[in-house]
């Protein structure tokens, strides 16, 4: 049918058409405003949100903190509810294929190297451990199934309600203090309120909603994956040459690989995580095929990429105090201490170059979870409060297990105690995390 019959055709039918400029009053609404910046923009009209749960205590993210605190806080009596917006525990450390639990070690005061992870960190090695899912007495890789399983378990058995598939989507504010928050999900859009909400996002999301200050890193960001028939290469075929199809999983052949991915890179932006998916999925798939063209190595397949992609850091909070790298190398005692994380990676200190071996453990101060402004917010996880120069060992899923389990028990006892979180007794939140076998350094 040509044009000019399709429209008398529609006129003739009683329909009315908007062709070129010419708008319906309703169609105005949303023709899209112009901010400062000349960004354009819509305003979303007001509707009711039903509430979908009201509780103690909402873990907002269920990566290695948010999983941490939610035990923690449920352990501690808190009634708990976990969010999250995929189909698994784990954050980073399953889905997205970080296997290696960063770091267990440390060195003390009397110059060993002491395990630093004890409490949930340590009963989550352990029960993978049991189930040979974890190898390496020394920061071990874990098999991210097993990791999902055992987490899960966990939760379950603490009494944690958990909501998966579920996006946090906005802070619900009364002045300073958090009500708790929207949530997006195949239900629609909800509200959950709670007494303490913790921000185990990663990315600081809740913070950021809730109007609290905040610092923004571009860094290096990955999508790791994993190779099977890793025991097929052939070390003896014909022009064999060595390839680095990744590091030791504990299932025999499975191999994980670490993609560094690209530096400096905005963790913020949909767009630009779009981009790098798609690069890496390419990246990915024709590199394991280069290398399956390899003598030796046709065996060899890509059996699965990182189902969250590889984001470093992004947001960081400025919290009550800023842990500095200073006080990691110089064992600086703090009353408000959560427990200890170490430390794995070579430094430059005091013009020294200082070996992962060399690096003593250091302790995590409650403060450094504790927002400045906003109250019945606690962060834990990669964006809790330290100086840039600390953040390789900041970010590592040990320090986020520790910092999970101070919030996640601070917060229950902030609700017993019908106190501010940034008002609970210290000696009370230390007491708690002592029962609960967390270690604070000899
Ligand atoms: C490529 C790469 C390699 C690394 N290698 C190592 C290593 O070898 N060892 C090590 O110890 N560490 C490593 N790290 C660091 C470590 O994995 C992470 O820093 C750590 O997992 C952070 O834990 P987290 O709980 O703070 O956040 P995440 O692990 O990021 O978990 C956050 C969770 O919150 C959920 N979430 C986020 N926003 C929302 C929202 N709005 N609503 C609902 N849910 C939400 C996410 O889906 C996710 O499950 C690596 C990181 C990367 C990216």
């Amino acid at each position: 049918m040509k044009r000019r019959d399709f429209i008398t055709n529609m006129m003739l039918a009683g329909g009315t058409l908007a062709l070129g400029g010419c708008v319906s009053p309703k169609d105005k609404e949303f023709v899209p405003k112009q901010a400062e910046d000349g960004s354009e923009y819509i305003t979303e009209p007001a509707k009711r949100v039903s509430i979908l749960a009201k509780t103690d205590v909402l873990v907002v993210g269920g990566g290695p903190a948010g999983v941490a605190a939610a035990v923690a806080a449920s352990r501690t009596g808190a009634e708990t509810y976990l969010l999250e917006r995929y189909n698994h525990l784990g954050g980073l450390w399953t889905g997205g294929l970080v296997l290696p639990l960063l770091s267990t070690h440390g060195l003390s005061q009397s110059g060993e190297r002491v395990q630093v992870i004890h409490g949930v960190s340590g009963e989550m090695v352990d029960r993978l451990r049991a189930m040979n899912m974890a190898i390496d007495e020394v920061n071990p890789t874990i098999d991210p199934e097993a990791g999902k399983y055992v987490l899960d378990e966990m939760v379950s058995e603490a009494g944690v309600h958990v909501l998966y598939h579920t996006w946090a989507a906005g802070a619900i504010m009364d002045k300073r203090t958090i009500k708790g928050v929207y949530v997006e999900s195949k239900s629609g859009r909800q509200a959950i309120l709670a007494k303490v909400v913790i921000d185990c996002t990663g990315d600081g999301d809740v913070f950021k909603w809730a109007g609290e200050q905040f610092d923004v890193i571009k860094y290096a960001i990955g999508m790791n994956y994993r190779v099977g028939n890793a025991d097929k290469v052939n070390r003896k075929a014909p022009g064999y040459v060595y390839q680095n199809i990744g590091s030791d999983t504990p299932i025999p052949g499975v191999s994980w690989y670490n993609v560094w991915g690209e530096v400096e890179q905005d963790a913020l932006d949909v767009e630009n995580l779009s981009r790098l998916q798609q690069k890496f999925r390419k990246d990915t798939w024709e590199h394991i095929q280069e290398v399956k063209k390899m003598p030796g190595y046709q065996d060899i397949y890509l059996l699965d990429t990182a189902s969250q992609i590889g984001v470093r850091l992004s947001r960081i909070l400025d919290g009550e105090y800023m842990l500095t790298l200073e006080d990691s190398m110089t064992y600086r005692n703090f009353d408000d201490a959560i427990g200890v994380s170490g430390a794995w990676t070579n430094l430059t200190y005091k013009d020294q170059r200082i070996t992962p071996s060399k690096r003593p453990y250091w302790q995590i101060p409650y403060r450094s979870l504790v927002p400045k402004t906003i109250d019945n917010l606690l962060v834990a996880g990669r964006c809790f409060c330290y100086e840039k120069a600390l953040m390789e060992d900041a970010r590592i899923i040990g320090t986020c297990l520790v910092t999970g389990q101070g919030a996640g028990t601070a917060a229950a006892l902030a609700v017993k105690s019908n106190e501010l979180p940034r008002n609970i007794d210290i000696q009370k939140l230390r007491q708690s995390l002592v029962n609960q076998h967390v270690w604070f350094g000899a």
